[in-house]
Order: structure tokens, then sequence, then C-alpha cells
């Protein structure tokens, strides 16, 4: 029964490791690398059980292969989970022995930080490990080149969906005013959109404020918000049963992970005509971000790479209206079928 959960999401390795010296107990889930290696953060979590923790790294890896494969990256899918209380359990010790566990993998994983974990984590795993990004030297903060990222596919939903890109009367409304959701106002308002922002967070908001020119809605109002365009910036599952109908826009478009709370959010959406450009084709930047470092890219080619997310996205959109289909089923497809061109017969290292 075990083989089958980790064979039915077509996972290549699931592996476990454990070292009783340091405690580390944890699940390194190769989804597939048919495009290259798996690049996927850590993320260290207190599960409820083990089971659970087993489920968040195969569906998580599984969400990467899509990720990785629809930005047109040479990358397979993988993630991997440290099971603990972060604040107990991190030592630089149980680090290591984590770094030696990806190490033996000989490439087939690389990883990177992922809730709970950071560049300083990195750094120790780094002392036994290679196969590590995200780095102190690395290419740094991500979230510019994913905010770029998210401003593209934005501006190539706006063009689909009213034929032009000029966002002068467009008016956005950016949930979240994190690293992500500020650094995509900012450029919007710079491109001329009225923008209206919502954290719950007053000192994101006055920061924000103090420089820029935006409306702000209250956090649970944002939902009934008239604009074209509502950009979800910080937290997953907002676009719901109960969010849709209140829904007064023509696209969603944002940064968060896994901004639908199901799947068949995408067909309810297209249901009320509003347009959904899928999280993982537009937040893509980050993933850029690392596997750019990884190959020895600098922030330039990164950014570059991630405005390339407009066109692919608009590559799907009209693949969607041939088919009668959503952009998520597009988008699902297109990183299908990259990975089932791939002929590669031997699981991918890096170097092969
Ligand atoms: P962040 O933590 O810097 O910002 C999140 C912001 O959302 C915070 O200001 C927080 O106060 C606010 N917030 C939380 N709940 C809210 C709510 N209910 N209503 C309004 N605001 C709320 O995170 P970030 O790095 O900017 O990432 C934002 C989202 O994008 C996350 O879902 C993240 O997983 C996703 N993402 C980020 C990156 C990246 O490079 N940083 C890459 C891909 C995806």
């Amino acid at each position: 029964m075990v083989f089958d959960a980790l064979s039915d999401g077509g996972h290549e390795q699931v592996s476990h490791f454990s070292d009783p010296e340091t405690g580390l107990q944890a699940i390194i889930a190769i989804h597939d690398t048919s495009l290259g290696p798996g690049l996927g953060g850590t993320r260290i979590l207190d599960y409820d059980t083990d089971a659970d923790a087993l489920e968040d790294a195969l569906r998580l890896s599984g969400a990467m292969t899509m990720k990785a494969a629809a930005a047109d990256l040479d990358l397979g899918g993988a993630k991997a989970v440290i099971l603990g209380d972060h604040a107990e359990i991190k030592t630089d010790e149980l680090l290591r022995a984590y770094g030696r566990a990806v190490d033996c993998l000989g490439g087939r994983y690389i990883t990177s930080v992922d809730v709970n974990t950071g560049v300083p984590d990195m750094e120790i795993i780094a002392e036994e490990t290679e196969y590590v990004v995200g780095r102190e030297d690395g290419l740094g903060d991500p979230s510019p080149i994913t905010a770029t990222g998210v401003l593209y596919g934005l501006l190539a939903a706006v063009e689909f969906q009213y034929g032009t890109d000029d966002v002068g009367d467009v008016r956005v409304v950016v949930q979240g005013l994190g690293k992500v959701g500020s650094a995509l106002a900012s450029d919007l308002i710079d491109r001329g959109a009225s923008v209206t922002v919502s954290d719950v967070n007053q000192e994101n908001i006055d920061r924000f404020l103090a420089d820029h020119d935006a409306a702000v809605v209250e956090p649970e109002a944002v939902y009934d918000e008239p604009c074209d365009v509502f950009a979800p910036c910080a937290i997953g599952g907002v676009i719901n049963d109960e969010t849709i109908p209140r829904l007064e826009c023509d696209i969603v478009a944002g940064a968060a992970n896994n901004i639908l709370a199901e799947r068949r959010h995408a067909e309810a959406l297209a249901d009320r005509d509003i347009l959904y450009a899928p999280d993982y084709v537009i937040n893509a930047g980050g993933l850029i971000t690392v596997a750019e470092e990884y190959v020895g890219g600098d922030r330039e080619s990164a950014f570059e790479k991630a405005t390339a997310i407009g066109d692919r996205l608009t590559r799907m959109m009209e693949r969607a209206e041939e088919t009668d289909s959503t952009v998520l089923a597009a988008a699902d497809e297109y990183a299908r079928e990259r990975i089932e061109a791939s002929d590669r017969t031997t699981p991918a290292t890096f170097d092969n």
C-alpha cells in the first residue's frame, strides 16, 4: 500500500534518511527527472503524522516537476521534508547529516531554501554536498525576479483579455505587500496602472504608501473590490467557493502558491468569464533564479528568463482558447508534453 502511494503519483524515487546521532528524519522525494535533475527546496515542519510528511513531500515534488517543465527549464521535480520542530531540531550537525543525505543521491536531487530553511542553512549543507543552491554567494533574494515574472504574466493576461498591454486604464488589486507583492505593485504603478493594495500587516502598508500612490482596501473586503486584475500575493487557497462569487475582476494573476483552493476552481473562474493565469506558470521566477544559480548564470540572465513568462503564458492562453479548456489545463498539457518528449532513458544527474 505504501508503494502504491509512491508509484501512483509517478514518483521515481522516494528516500527516507535517518541519522540517530543528530535525530535527522528526512524524506527526499524525486518525482521526475526526464528533463534534468530534480530541484526543490527543503522544508522543516513538525507534521502531525509521518504519513502527512510523506504526503507533503509527494505532492510538492510533483508540483515542482510541472513548474520546471512549464518554465522551459531543463530540470525535474523534487522536494524534501525534514520532520520536526525547526526551533528544536535544527542544529548544524543535523544540517550536515542532511547534506550527506543529499550528496549520496549523486546530483539527482538539488536542494534549496523553503519553509523554515534559509541561506545560512544552505551554507552548512554545502559543507557536505555541492548539490545545493540559494547560497550566500549565489544570486540572492529571488523575490524581485519572481515579481518580474508575475508582472510579465499579468501584462500578457491583460493583453489577451483587453487587446493591449498598456495598463494605463487597468485597475489592479494586490493582496499582500510582502517581498513579491510590493515589488509587483510598485512596477505596476510605474507603468501607470491604478493600484489598490491590501495587507494584514499595517506596517507593510505604511511602508509602501510612504513611496507610492495607491488606494488601500481592508483584507476581508479585498474580494469585493471592483477591479480588472486581482493579484493574490499573500497566501494560498484564496480562490475558493466562498470568494469566487464575490470577485469583481476579469483576471486573476498573482504570485501566491496554490491560489486555487482546489483544481476545480479553475473551471469555476472560467464559468464566471474570469481569466486565471496559473500560479505555477507566472510565479516561476524563484525557481528560475535558483536554476540559473546552479548553471553559473547571473541575476541579469535570471531577470531576462523571467520576462519570457509573458510569451509562454500567451501561448498557453491561445491553446486554451483553441481547445476550449482552461489555461490551467493548457499549462499542464504543455508541461506534460515537454516531459514526454524527453528522450532521456536513464534517470538524470546534472552531468548526464
Ligand atoms: P512575504 O511573506 O514577504 O509576504 C506575504 C505578505 O502577505 C505579508 O506582507 C503578509 O503580511 C501578507 N498577508 C498574509 N496574509 C494576508 C492576508 N490574508 N491578506 C493580505 N495580506 C496578507 O512573501 P513573498 O515572498 O512576498 O511571497 C508571497 C507569495 O508568493 C507566497 O504565497 C509565496 O509562497 C509566493 N511565492 C514567492 C516567491 C518568492 O520568490 N518570494 C516565489 C514563488 C512564490
